[in-house]
């Protein structure tokens, strides 16, 4: 059965309560669209982004979750919060948490079994910076990270990775498609559960290289960071996942 593309926008430490009229505004291209939208906005405003989200079919998703079920963890959310709120995904290992708040592969292991524990499915980010890919260490990279960032044993239960070179991530700088395809099919080659993982690229995509991307045979839809913000940078996106 073909992998059906997911399209989804990360929002990071952006987003007020007005801002929320964005799920109206791409609310029938996403009702139309073949793919699945999923928008991660701060946890501050993910009850309410799911209560209009879901008038369009539109999912909702975390940025990040604790990896225990509660307890001390001052300013965390747990992953059982995030599905309390209406999340049905729940982005883990991105870029900007692995560099900014220190984690490593097992923290993120850790944090994608506790979603899949509390029914969320973990969005797994992997990516190689450049200096790793200009030493040619890419695949090593996105292979160990795979390793020790997958969670063992977690039957039929899905989860998604995302492939987002750190370069690319926020600055404009696009993979080549010729070099998305290659890892996202290395990738493929090192899931366990290879024909139905869908594997998303994210770096930049635009609505001006979002087909392009889109088309390659193992990109199973898109991460979008700075173009999520806005409808008329987003509809595009979701268009280009038909
Ligand atoms: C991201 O935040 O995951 C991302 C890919 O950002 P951008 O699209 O802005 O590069």
């Amino acid at each position: 059965m073909p992998r059906q593309k997911l399209i989804a926008g990360n929002w990071k430490m952006n987003g007020l309560a007005a801002d929320l009229e964005f799920l109206d505004a791409i609310g029938p291209a996403a009702a139309a669209a073949d793919a699945e939208v999923l928008i991660c906005p701060p946890a501050t405003l993910l009850a309410e982004a799911a209560r209009r989200a879901g008038a369009h079919g539109i999912m909702v998703g975390g940025q990040d979750c604790h990896a225990a079920v509660s307890g001390a963890h001052t300013g965390d959310i747990s992953a059982a919060m995030l599905r309390d709120a209406g999340a049905s995904h729940v982005i883990v290992g991105h870029s900007e948490r692995r560099c900014d708040h220190g984690e490593n592969d097992g923290i993120v292991r850790d944090k994608a079994v506790a979603a899949l524990e509390a029914g969320l499915v973990p969005v797994i980010c992997v990516g190689e910076t450049q200096q790793e890919r200009e030493a040619g260490r890419q695949e090593a990279v996105i292979a160990a990270q795979l390793a020790g960032s997958l969670p063992e044993n977690r039957g039929q239960r899905e989860l998604v990775i995302a492939y987002e070179p750190v370069w690319a991530i926020g600055t404009g700088l696009t993979a080549e498609p010729e070099d998305v395809q290659a890892m996202h099919a290395f990738i493929r080659s090192r899931l366990p559960d290879p024909a139905s993982t869908r594997i998303l690229y994210g770096g930049s995509v635009k609505p001006d290289n979002a087909s392009t991307l889109l088309g390659l045979p193992d990109v199973d839809g898109a991460l979008v960071g700075g173009a999520s913000l806005k409808a008329d940078d987003f509809i595009p996106i979701i268009q280009a996942g038909c």
